[in-house]
């Protein structure tokens, strides 16, 4: 399966700083690259991401993002964002679950999940976000963690979990400049694998994203690993030269 290198920009951009970073984009990725590529922007720029989709033919290759939708349909919810919305703009990807969410915004594994659900009804793929916080980690809980924050996406979601993306990334890694070793990034994703598999016969194209602190230094060793199968990207997705270099890195 061909490997995803999605950007989470989190709450970063204007108008004149995106542009900027995707016409450096655009001028850094020339040939067709080897990897998926997608990037999860604020939702109040996905009109203008779009837009400069058309006027940069190179940037037909990256897809577009939210980070957040709701998991109601529409109504009385002030200041949320349906799927239907972001499919209205083109969305094909929205990340649910990322821990700065489940840890400012009180997200529950139940509400992610129901998230999950609510982007795949409108046919936008989920890219759920599972992670142990260091505390957890050192407590010898980061696969009872991770099993059971997938669980409830699994659950939720029946054989439609085969048309997820997942992400994990370990809260102490986010934005720390700490990495989890090839190894220990790995090991989790090797026990995610396995609870994919046993959850559903489709399990083999479900990509597994490791995220944190993911960087032109060390996205080659990470991106080698047998169950990685690509990266989700915060601090770098902003410096175009740092993502164009990940990119680069994927092995083909
Ligand atoms: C993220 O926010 O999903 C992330 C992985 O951030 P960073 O790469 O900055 O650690």
């Amino acid at each position: 399966m061909k490997k995803l290198i999605a950007g989470n920009w989190k709450m970063n951009g204007s108008l004149a700083a995106n542009e900027a970073l995707l016409t450096a984009l655009a001028a850094g990725l020339g040939k067709i690259p080897s990897c998926e590529i997608a990037v999860c922007v604020p939702a109040c720029y996905l009109p203008q991401v779009q837009a400069l989709k058309l006027t940069h033919s190179a940037l037909g290759a990256v897809e577009v993002g939210a980070q957040d939708i709701s998991a109601h349909a529409s109504g009385a919810y002030t200041g949320e964002v349906s799927a239907d919305m972001l499919k209205d703009l083109g969305c094909r990807y929205v990340i649910v679950g990322h821990s700065e969410r489940r840890q400012y915004h009180a997200e529950t594994d139940a509400l992610v999940a129901d998230k999950a659900k609510s982007a795949l009804a409108a046919g936008i793929t989920p890219i759920v976000c599972v992670g142990e916080t260091l505390d957890e980690r050192e407590a010898g809980r980061t696969e009872e963690v991770v099993k059971r924050q997938l669980a409830a996406v699994i659950h939720a979601n029946g054989h439609c979990i085969s048309e997820v993306v997942v992400a994990y990334e370990p809260v102490w890694a986010i934005g720390t400049g700490k990495t989890a070793s090839p190894e220990e990034a790995q090991a989790v994703h090797a026990v995610l694998r396995a609870q994919l598999k046993a959850a559903t016969d489709q399990s083999a194209r479900i990509k597994i994203l490791y995220g944190g602190s993911m960087n032109a230094a060390n996205a080659a060793t990470l991106l080698a690993q047998p169950d990685i199968d690509g990266g989700l990207i915060g601090g770098a997705a902003l410096k175009p030269q740092d993502f164009l270099k990940i990119i680069a890195a994927v092995p083909v």
